[in-house]
């Protein structure tokens, strides 16, 4: 499929172009926490940005997205700036920055279509930047450290889009594995591959199918509420906080501060234990730090929403439901579901029922098994869209 496309988008190019994709992401607990140098506990998931990208001579790169059927075209040396806010700045960056670092030289004619939905927190944009950073990189025989390659991505994202995001999202999409979350330190960034084995247990997404404009501005004021936490407490930054610290400091801090403080002290703990669960396959006591961390979230960290709120509420009051949250950035998108197989079909049935009644249009539910980060080939995989 991607080859039609490439050759309908580029049909002067002879050479049979690169095929790479890489997986959008869910995580699973530690929210917030990834730009507090703290712990995250992410999977990848079965939808998957797939790209077709072919070398040119010259220094001008060529984009095509089916999901927006738009093209763009660039030259590698041009600027980019931010606040123009054009979808092909994610390209742009990573290809510009290799560049800059010396591992490529040449333009690029590139197709992309995703099947990731755009803007629900399942990191459909990370997951272009690492498939684009790879593909690249692969045509010019240039190998590269995965970790690198996430590091220059969510650079990218920091300067050619704006968005201050965490290492997270592109760690998961360059690295993440098969039947297993990934627990990632992201002071030391060790990561630390967690086997999911999921045995009559099975993870559900529910989309709110709800964006708020809020999202980007809260996010940039909760980093700045953690830094001035992290200054009042003289340390570098949240991971290096304790409980016991917030108290004795608590009042130098304002109260929104300390209430960010809170959570992201409360998150790290939480997200190691849920580790430690996770690989027992104790379900409830995951269950349980999952819906802990979501009122933290919700009362502490302030970025949840009716629509999320009420998808969880609902959620653990399901039979067979072990345990629910927002997952992604908030104010929106997901919630990740924990759920036991006998129940799964009447969990669906209940949540879009119960969501439908309440806010007149349904919920999305997706399902998805641990994956492989970014590769190159398009697996054709059968995806379980539920609307
Ligand atoms: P998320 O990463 O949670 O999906 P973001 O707002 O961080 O949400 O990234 C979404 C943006 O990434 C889109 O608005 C678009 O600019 C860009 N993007 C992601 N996937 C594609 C794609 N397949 N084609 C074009 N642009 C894309
Ligand atoms: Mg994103």
């Amino acid at each position: 499929m991607m080859n039609i496309l490439f050759q309908k988008c580029f049909p002067e190019s002879t050479a049979a172009p690169l095929l790479c994709s890489a997986p959008g992401r869910v995580n699973l607990i530690g929210e917030h926490t990834d730009y507090n140098n703290g712990f995250v506990l992410p999977m990848a998931i079965e939808f998957r940005t797939k790209l077709a990208l072919s070398l040119r001579k010259d220094k001008i790169v060529h984009v095509y997205s089916k999901n927006l059927d738009k093209h763009a075209e660039f030259h590698l040396t041009d600027n980019f700036d931010p606040s123009k806010q054009q979808w092909y700045f994610y390209i742009a960056g990573v290809l510009q920055l290799l560049m800059k670092q010396g591992y490529a030289t040449y333009g690029a004619d590139i197709v992309i279509a995703s099947d990731i939905p755009m803007g629900a927190g399942l990191s459909s944009s990370a997951s272009l930047e690492i498939a684009a950073g790879f593909a690249y990189l692969s045509a010019h025989h240039r190998p590269i450290d995965p970790i690198k390659l996430a590091m220059i991505c969510q650079q990218a994202e920091h300067h050619y889009v704006g968005t201050r995001c965490g290492i997270m999202d592109q760690l998961i999409a360059s690295l993440g594995q098969e039947q297993h979350a990934l627990l990632i330190d992201c002071e030391s960034l060790h990561l630390k591959p967690i086997p999911l084995n999921m045995h009559q247990v099975t993870w559900l997404i529910c989309d709110t199918t709800i964006r708020h404009q809020l999202a980007s501005s809260a996010y940039n004021i909760r980093r700045q509420e953690c830094e001035q936490g992290a200054a009042a407490m003289q340390v570098n930054s949240l991971r290096q906080a304790n409980l016991a610290m917030l108290t004795t400091y608590k009042t130098k801090l304002s109260p929104n501060v300390y209430q960010r403080c809170h959570h992201v002290i409360t998150e790290n703990e939480r997200t190691l234990k849920a580790a430690i669960a996770m690989q027992n396959q104790d379900w409830l006591t995951l269950g349980k730090l999952m819906a802990a961390s979501h009122r933290s979230l919700q009362h502490d960290y302030h970025v949840s929403c009716k629509e999320l709120d009420f998808l969880v509420d609902q959620a653990l009051s399901i039979p067979g439901v072990y345990g629910a949250r927002m997952t992604g950035g908030g104010f929106g998108g997901c919630t990740i579901n924990l759920i036991q197989d006998a129940y799964l079909n009447e969990f669906k049935q209940k949540i879009t029922s119960y969501y439908q009644a309440q806010f007149s249009y349904p919920p999305k539910i997706y399902q998805s098994k641990p994956q492989a980060g970014v590769k190159l080939a398009i697996p054709e995989i059968a995806i379980e869209h539920e609307f």
